[in-house]
């Protein structure tokens, strides 16, 4: 049906320009690493095979066209090449031209950046661009390839901004599945080399769950008459090579080449051997297999399950967080789900919660069906306890990691937004979430501490565990919402990050004590009846001061309050013990999400409270006394507000106001004149001059 003159015509395509620029710093950079193209192409081609496996298990006909499931790779010094063949799924037209070359993966740009940061040409798998990396030993890649679902085309390109696609009218026949042929440059020509090849299998892709071979050579020995040899030469076209020549016998040795597959890995799945018999390195290199990640894993679980139902799984935490960890259109495809030893599939969204998205590994399982569809596996019991048992051994692994500290805080750097995304979600493991937290203190020092660790420092009369929210650990050290706390001896933890504050609004308590927010009203806490007396009286005569505020603020706060919570600070804002903290209203104006009717009544309710042993608010109690309609009462109240907002983790509505007010308070330090106009410019001449400066220093 293919006819000669019906011969593809061959269409040219720009690369899209990310990946064009991918591919001159592919071609031009210099990297030591290039052995790697070819991990990338066989873990390329075991893809395509597992979908083509995936495939026919629902139709067994998509196998027709070649039923064996192979990758072959075929040196060939004469044309000095390297292909690298399989019978996997196989590219449409339309794959070839958009899967390469003409839509950038999000990737791209992310690996160019990380190459540019100084990463390693070898992680290039995981931003999902590994093709390219065929181009750090090749000057042309061809690729061939035939789909089911359409006929065979070529695609081939020499880099320099363009490729071509063509149909194949040259009559070799894949059936299906792809084969890529690379044309080496001249100074990687060793990779035509039997012995490296097999080592580069060996080190990168020896757990490929289907057979790898190579295409050997082999030289034998042949003795053959002279007669014989005549014919041998001429049938052999010079691959026979006289070697010595008997005398008695007329009988030649002759040196013989032949051609055979040699399968060059293993595939016994790592999973079904003993685990006391498995080495570091071997689990080492199955992750990296498995992964396409560069470095070694942090730690490992393998495990089966036995029973009613039976399971075994190998499952790995990485040492870094991914870079698109949290990026919600990325299908998660971590846990690849085998059924009875046959890859079913890697992106079974139900086999391991969202938070655990960043652990790898492997699932075997001898009791769900071969031809399981996606649909069917989600509503699927054993499926669900799968998932519980998954769940269960990662915690167990997370602990085993805790016991040695510099690992622990490697993981904790890398998935301790995972673990607080967790205690929000999974409320069945909550406690043993929280056991796997760690935070900075206020006893901690520049170590973290988990709150078990808290627990044991609590004193002996203090019932909850404290806490305060904030922006960065330097934003909450020095709150004046931890003065009281700290006087006391109680240990305050500092949360700072984002999700920290959705995490303990869920977490609520651990071993039975009650989490306490630092900066949430109605902190309590005890004191001896001499004291508790003193502060009664302190009450009563700040009362008025309280009263004359409120009536200076207005709407801006709920009420005004004596603290029991500063000691040095003159006062602070604290919010109502079901509204948002600072930390959190921070975090919802970031978010332009925010339903704005929901802010109005979620935004915090602001009480201020003033601290009555403190020398500012005495003062303004004295003046408020003597005049309530004293201007500068009035200038005092609102600064002192706005200046709680700052030290209380909110931000100024109104920045100008707020400096015009500093800016008149400066002047009065300075005894300058009410009367002079002074802008802001008029502040910055101050500086300049050399007599002011020194009337500054007198105030000093
Ligand atoms: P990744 O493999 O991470 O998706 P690559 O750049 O290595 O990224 O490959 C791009 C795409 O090209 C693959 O997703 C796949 O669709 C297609 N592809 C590459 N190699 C093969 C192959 N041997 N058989 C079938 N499709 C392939």
């Amino acid at each position: 049906m293919t006819d000669v003159h019906m011969a593809g015509e061959t269409e040219t395509f720009a690369f899209q320009a990310e990946i064009n620029q991918l591919l001159s710093l592919i071609i031009n950079t210099f990297y030591s690493n290039k052995e790697i193209f070819l991990r990338e192409l066989i873990s390329n081609s075991s893809d395509a095979l597992d979908k083509i496996r995936f495939e026919s298990l629902t139709d067994k006909s998509k196998l027709d066209a070649q039923p064996e499931l192979f990758i072959r790779l075929v040196p060939d010094k004469a044309s000095k090449t390297l292909s690298i063949i399989d019978s996997g799924v196989g590219m449409t037209k339309a794959d070839l031209v958009n899967n390469l070359g003409t839509i950038a993966r999000s990737g791209t740009k992310e690996f160019m950046e990380a190459l540019q940061a100084g990463a390693d040409v070898s992680m290039i798998g995981q931003f999902g661009v590994g093709f390219y990396s065929a181009y750090l030993v090749a000057e042309k890649v061809v690729v061939t390839t035939k789909h089911n679902d359409d006929e065979q085309y070529i695609w081939e390109s020499q880099a320099g901004g363009s490729f071509t696609v063509t149909r194949d009218t040259s009559g070799e026949q894949l059936g299906r599945g792809t084969k890529i042929t690379l044309f080496l440059k001249e100074d990687q020509l060793d990779y035509l080399e039997e012995r490296r090849i097999k080592d580069l299998v060996k080190k990168h892709s020896e757990f490929i769950s289907y057979p790898i071979s190579l295409w050997t050579e082999k030289t034998t020995e042949k003795e053959i008459s002279d007669d014989e040899d005549d014919e041998a030469k001429k049938e052999e076209e010079g691959d026979v090579e006289e070697v010595e020549e008997e005398k008695k016998s007329k009988k030649k040795k002759v040196k013989e080449v032949s051609h055979e597959w040699a399968v060059v890995n293993k595939q016994k799945p790592i999973w079904l051997r003993k685990p006391d018999e498995i080495s570091k390195d071997e689990y080492a290199s199955f992750y990296k297999s498995l992964t396409n990640d560069w470095e070694d894993h942090l730690a490992v679980k393998h495990f089966s399950v036995e029973g009613q139902l039976e399971f075994k799984a190998v499952l790995f935490v990485p040492k870094r967080a991914p870079f698109d960890l949290f990026d919600t259109r990325k299908k998660l495809n971590n846990i690849k789900l085998y059924v009875r030893r046959v890859f079913i599939m890697d992106n079974c969204e139900d086999i391991i919660p969202e938070y655990l998205s960043f652990i790898k590994g492997v699932v075997d399982s001898d009791d769900l069906p071969l031809n399981i569809s996606r649909e069917m596996l989600q509503q699927n019991k054993i499926l669900k306890v799968i998932r519980k048992n998954l769940v269960k051994k990662s915690l167990e692994l997370f602990s085993e990691i805790a016991e040695n500290k510099e690992d622990y805080n490697k993981f904790y750097e890398a998935f301790s937004k995972n673990l607080k995304l967790g205690i929000h979600e999974d409320s069945q493991n909550r406690s043993k979430l929280a056991d796997l937290l760690r935070y900075h203190s206020t006893k901690s020092g520049d170590e973290l501490t988990s709150l078990k660790d808290y627990v044991t420092r609590m004193k002996e009369n203090q019932k909850d565990i404290y806490y305060i929210t904030g922006e960065s650990k330097k934003a909450v050290e020095n709150s004046p919402f931890l003065e009281r706390l700290k006087k006391k001896g109680y240990e305050v933890l500092f949360m700072v990050d984002a999700i920290d504050e959705y995490a303990v609004g869920q977490l609520k308590e651990y071993e039975g004590k009650k989490l306490v927010s630092a900066t949430k009203e109605g902190l309590k806490l005890d004191d001896d009846a001499d004291e508790e007396e003193r502060k009664k009286k302190k009450k009563e005569a700040f009362e008025g001061l309280c009263k004359t505020m409120k009536e200076i603020l207005g709407e801006k706060v709920e009420k005004v309050v004596v603290s029991d919570r500063i000691v040095d600070s003159p006062c602070c804002l604290v919010t109502g013990e079901y509204g948002w903290t600072a930390n959190m209203e921070r975090i919802m104006k970031a978010q332009a999400l925010r339903d704005s009717s929901m802010g109005s009544y979620m935004s915090s309710k602001k009480t201020m409270e003033i601290n009555p042993e403190n020398g500012i608010m005495e003062e303004l109690r004295k003046r408020a006394e003597a005049d309530k309609n004293d201007k500068s009462v009035k200038d005092l109240v609102v600064l002192l507000f706005e200046t709680a907002l700052l030290t209380s983790g909110f931000s100024l509505e109104d920045p100008n106001t707020f400096a015009g007010r500093i800016h008149r308070m400066l002047k009065l330090g300075l005894s300058i004149d009410e009367e002079e106009p002074a802008g802001e410019e008029e502040m910055l001449a101050l500086d300049e001059d050399a007599e002011q400066e020194s009337k500054m220093e007198e105030v000093d």
